[in-house]
């Protein structure tokens, strides 16, 4: 979810047991509405007229929804709350492509951006009250390439690399190089 340029790293929740269990449970029950709308069409009543048994369902699904929004944004604003305590001289993010990731047809991904504009929104405004700069760099420098030790740039590096491993004999988790090097950007806008 964020790797922080001094080793700080917050896994990504979605990972977890808890909301795994969560999204498989709102998924079954998601087909169960759906069957109830299909059996309703055969029966040949219109989708629309009002069911209770249906309404039951669908109330079930949003409240499912809502505990996973709940425990979403609970971890969102822990992570946000923890970088703000440390009271930063700035903080710099990266211009990811969210607008490129909404279209995405894997839901889970659409999810993913809609949660990091959320939580750049929430973080810059945090800062804000704080005095904090933000430093937003922009999404085609090359974070994730250049050596944050030497500063080459490996064309080569592939996604699956999880790993960054210089000429120069550095090595460095990935995300980890990639935050120092956001750290270190000296070309940003201002959030
Ligand atoms: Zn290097």
């Amino acid at each position: 979810m964020a790797v922080m340029s001094d080793g700080v790293v917050n896994p990504n929740i979605n990972k977890t047991p808890r909301i795994k269990k969560l999204e498989k449970k709102l998924r079954r029950e998601q087909k169960r509405l759906s069957r109830k709308y299909e059996m309703k069409k055969k029966r040949g009543e219109k989708t629309a007229t009002y069911s209770a048994n249906i309404e039951k369902q669908v109330v079930k699904i949003q409240r499912l929804y809502q505990t996973l929004t709940n425990i979403r944004v609970d971890y969102e604003n822990k992570i946000i709350a923890a970088i703000v305590k440390r009271e930063p001289s700035f903080i710099v993010l990266e211009d990811l492509n969210v607008s490129g990731m909404m279209k995405n047809r894997h839901l889970s991904r659409t999810i993913a951006a809609q949660r990091f504009s959320y939580l750049r929104l929430k973080l810059t405004t945090k800062a804000k009250q704080f005095g904090i700069e933000v430093r937003i760099v922009d999404r085609f420098y090359p974070s994730s390439k250049k050596c944050s030790h030497c500063g080459r740039i490996k064309h080569d590096l592939k996604l699956k690399d999880r790993i960054y491993s210089c000429e120069c004999g550095f090595e460095l988790d990935r995300d980890l190089n990639a935050a120092i090097n956001l750290k270190n950007a000296l070309e940003y806008e201002i959030a």
